[in-house]
């Protein structure tokens, strides 16, 4: 079929390790949107053939990281599909079929090289300073395959490969990389090499997007299709991805997190999602900040780049944030309301709507008001605070008499006003700020602030009385007062 005219068809096929880093989402997501912006379809695939590597409730774990971030599969393990199954242990029967065409072709033989012999190959090409390849040792009769050995690929022509990748252009690589590599081991499980070759032919892949590390081998899968006389799935490889803060590959000892710690951290999905699309991918022009359905209208290959991508948790913190502001009002009140009950906070319904947006100005993400809750810095919100005296003073200055005199002058006119609960910030600052600018706005509200606060550091006074409302802001006034006397 004319590869332009052609349904796209894509895959994301993670290996059940237990570990989903920001690299093997970034594959799925690119693969994700360009299938999406094509009305493609994108299969999920377990490549569960390294049974030493498995970790068990991986499978769960990689479905709930892209059941997190809304990267839905067309089809997978869980809803099946027209190219069941997708586990790759469900699937060793073809892959002894595909095996079978190879012997047939007098492309793959049987080995019973035990490791220990493998090891002096390796050895004795290490001393003579040449790289280690089977196909220097290939026997000359081996016996019929019975699937209790291993069966290798015979690697029909030492030659140069070249492909275009859409990301890298032209790529080629060669002889060096040729080899008859292991198709399928002796315990009858397919290599990774071989496996996926098989299966993005029966799945119909369109067009492989994976990292970068697997240019070198790419010559190797050539070879294959060669054999097999069948073309390959276009190719996109995706530049690696720095840590952050440094010019190292991103590896678990580098920061790299699984996804759902960022989940618990109270990432948002659409923020994560932003965030790696732009890691190795420019949108062009300045905007940073996309929601899902925008970028799959504009997402291109072409504009993936080539070099490495740096991890930059700032970043990341900055456009959760700008994807919390996209949230309407009501959506991150009870986001907050939420977070502060799973701290054991609680309080009026009315109380806590008012504390909403103080909190939602000091945090980038939800996780920070667990930081907030464990360093005690919500506290005075719902307790009065315990005074200390000196701080009451504006600058340090002890103007006990003037300060309580401001202080009294406040509760007064609190008192008076006829309002129980204030309904506005503004109100509140109409009724002092005239006082407060002939006295001294720094000796007038410095005291106040402090009297509701117990700290040095905190929202304003008028914002701290529309939270507190009047009769609390009365008794931490009275408490401050008495502090003075
Ligand atoms: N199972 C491989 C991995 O997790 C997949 C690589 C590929 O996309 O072909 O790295």
């Amino acid at each position: 079929m004319d590869k332009n005219t052609e349904k796209v068809i894509t895959r994301f096929a993670p290996s059940p390790t237990g570990f989903m880093h920001v690299g093997n989402v970034r594959s799925a997501l690119y693969a994700w949107l360009w299938t999406k912006k094509n009305n493609g379809t994108f299969i999920l695939r377990i490549e569960d053939t390294d049974k030493e590597r498995e970790v068990a409730g991986s499978v769960e774990h990689i479905q709930e990281v892209l059941n997190w971030l809304g990267l839905k599969w067309d089809e997978g393990p869980d809803i099946g599909g027209p190219h069941a199954p997708y586990f790759q242990s469900e699937r060793l029967n073809l892959y002894k079929q595909y095996a079978q065409k190879l012997i047939e072709k007098g492309l793959a033989y049987a080995d019973s090289t035990n490791e220990d012999e493998l090891d002096k190959l390796r050895k004795k090409a290490e001393e003579e300073k040449r790289p280690f390849l089977f196909r220097d040792h290939r026997p000359e009769n081996p016996p019929e395959w019975d699937g209790t050995q291993s069966l290798r690929f015979k690697v029909p022509k030492i030659k140069s490969y070249s492909w275009d990748d859409l990301v890298f252009g032209k790529l080629s690589a060669g002889p060096e990389m040729l080899d008859d590599f292991i198709l399928i081991k002796s315990d009858g499980y397919p290599t990774y090499n071989f496996a996926h070759i098989v299966d993005d032919i029966e799945m119909e892949i369109t067009l492989v997007m994976r990292g970068m590390e697997y240019i070198s081998s790419t010559p190797k899968y050539l070879s294959v299709y060669e054999a097999l006389e069948l073309n390959p799935p276009q190719y996109a490889y995706l530049p690696h991805i720095m840590a952050d803060g440094g010019n190292k590959k991103l590896g678990k000892r580098d920061g790299a997190k699984d996804i759902l710690e960022y989940k618990k951290e109270g990432y948002l999905p659409s923020a994560m999602i932003n965030f790696l699309v732009l890691l190795g991918w420019n949108p062009g022009g300045d905007k940073e900040v996309f929601t899902v359905d925008e970028l799959i209208s504009i997402f291109e290959i072409t504009r993936i780049q080539k070099s490495g991508a740096q991890l930059n948790n700032t970043k990341l913190d900055w456009l959760n944030k700008e994807h919390m502001k996209l949230l309407s009002e009501n959506e991150r009140n009870s986001k907050i309301i939420e977070r502060l009950n799973s701290n054991s906070i609680s309080g009026e319904d009315d109380f806590l709507l008012k504390l909403c947006p103080v909190i939602f100005d000091h945090i980038s993400k939800w996780g920070d008001i667990d930081t907030m809750a464990l360093a005690g810095e919500l506290d005075y919100y719902f307790n009065q605070p315990q005074y200390e005296k000196s701080l009451l003073f504006w600058k340090g200055k002890e103007a006990v008499e003037e300060t309580k005199k401001h202080l009294e002058h406040v509760f007064e006119v609190m008192t008076s006003s006829l309002e129980d609960n204030f309904t506005d910030v503004e109100k509140i600052k109409n009724l002092i700020f005239d006082y407060a600018t002939e006295n001294g706005r720094g000796e007038v509200l410095w005291p106040l602030r402090v009297s509701l606060s117990g700290k040095d550091k905190s929202p304003d006074p008028f914002t701290l009385i529309y939270i507190l409302g009047k009769n609390e802001t009365l008794n931490r006034i009275s408490g401050a007062l008495k502090k003075l006397s």
